[in-house]
């Protein structure tokens, strides 16, 4: 299954989230910064989506323009999120409230530091579900809460620990606890494993892929590490300087990149025993308060043309399932 782009005359099967044309600014002293331009893309149920890009490429701003958590002086200015039908971006923030959790969850960057370190994990995660309208028993609260902590690799009896009595992994999978606790229908990891070290990484890569199964949930995996999002994930992302520049299965992305942004990533990544780790690629990330007219990435690219200096390529279909924004491809499209 792999991560597509829609319009008014496609549709994807049996697909749960479609976002079209999102576009979130924040408003600086420094001026305006564009930091999601225009991104579209759409997720099947159960589909593991990995997102990738450079520091300040949009990824993070994405995810939480999508739960509704966009701070000042941040503004989602357009597009649509469309959830089963309902756009989350046209819904108060009392509407949202009840649809986090419950239809779209997101474990933030370094989710396992926001435990709370006075409460125990059981009634923090109680307390989730309360806050997002679950009603239930004190025991059945508990049964819950017992059965999250088997399905994140933790044991039951854990729930009456605070966090300080656990080790970085095991709070990161209590933080998983708590997004799927109301089993939503997307879940969106941001970078959850940064901060550990590589074995737990993996471990705790593995504990997301066992619940995204249980659970069915289609899930957005933010993150750098190209080793991780392998392992996890089935299609890909590939985010530059707030676009969404290159989509397709994690297989076409590794072995047959298209944009020439996503070619020198995958070209410049380190392949020591198996580690691939994002290490940037030659020239500044662009400044998204002064833009470079045309393809944001012509600045960096080695194919630059004329008409890339004055025109902004869109994200096109160039093959079944993979989406690029280039104007080396728009010949195919012709
Ligand atoms: Fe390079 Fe032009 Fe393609 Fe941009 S549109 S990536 S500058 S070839």
């Amino acid at each position: 299954m792999t991560a597509t782009v829609t319009d008014t005359r496609t549709a994807v099967a049996d697909m749960v989230l479609d976002v079209r044309d999102l576009d979130v600014r924040y408003y600086t002293e420094g001026g305006v910064v564009r930091a999601v331009d225009g991104v579209s893309f759409a997720l099947r149920r159960g589909e593991r989506f990995g997102l990738v890009g450079e520091s300040g490429s949009g990824k993070t701003t994405m995810g939480l323009a999508l739960i509704g958590a966009v701070k000042r002086p941040g503004r989602v200015e357009g597009g649509q999120a469309i959830l089963d039908g309902v756009d989350l971006l046209g819904l108060s923030e009392a509407e949202m409230r009840q649809r986090r959790m419950r239809d779209i969850a997101m474990i933030p960057q370094g989710a396992m530091n926001f435990l709370n370190p006075v409460m125990r994990v059981r009634d923090q995660v109680i307390d989730g579900m309360r806050a997002h309208g679950m009603k239930a028993t004190k025991a059945e609260f508990e049964d819950r809460v017992a059965g999250l902590m088997r399905s994140v690799g933790l044991q039951p009896e854990m729930m009456t620990s605070y966090p300080h009595e656990l080790s970085g992994g095991m709070k990161q999978r209590v933080s998983i606890a708590i997004a799927i606790s109301l089993t939503p229908k997307v879940i969106i990891a941001d970078e959850p494993t940064s901060a550990l070290d590589v074995v737990v990484q993996r471990q705790v890569v593995e504990t997301l892929l066992q619940v995204q199964r249980e659970i069915g949930a289609a899930t957005i995996l933010i993150g750098h590490d190209m080793g991780l999002m392998a392992q996890f994930s089935t299609s890909m992302g590939i985010m530059y300087g707030g676009k969404l520049v290159e989509l397709g299965s994690v297989e076409q992305v590794f072995h047959d990149p298209r944009h020439p942004y996503t070619k020198l990533l995958i070209s410049s990544l380190p392949d020591t025993a198996g580690k691939r780790r994002l290490e940037g690629i030659p020239g500044l990330p662009p400044s998204l308060l002064e833009r470079p007219p045309g393809c944001i990435f012509h600045p960096r690219c080695p194919y630059v043309m004329e008409q890339c200096r004055t025109e902004s390529p869109m994200l096109r279909e160039v093959e079944a399932d993979g989406h690029v924004a280039c104007h080396l491809f728009t010949e195919t499209m012709a």
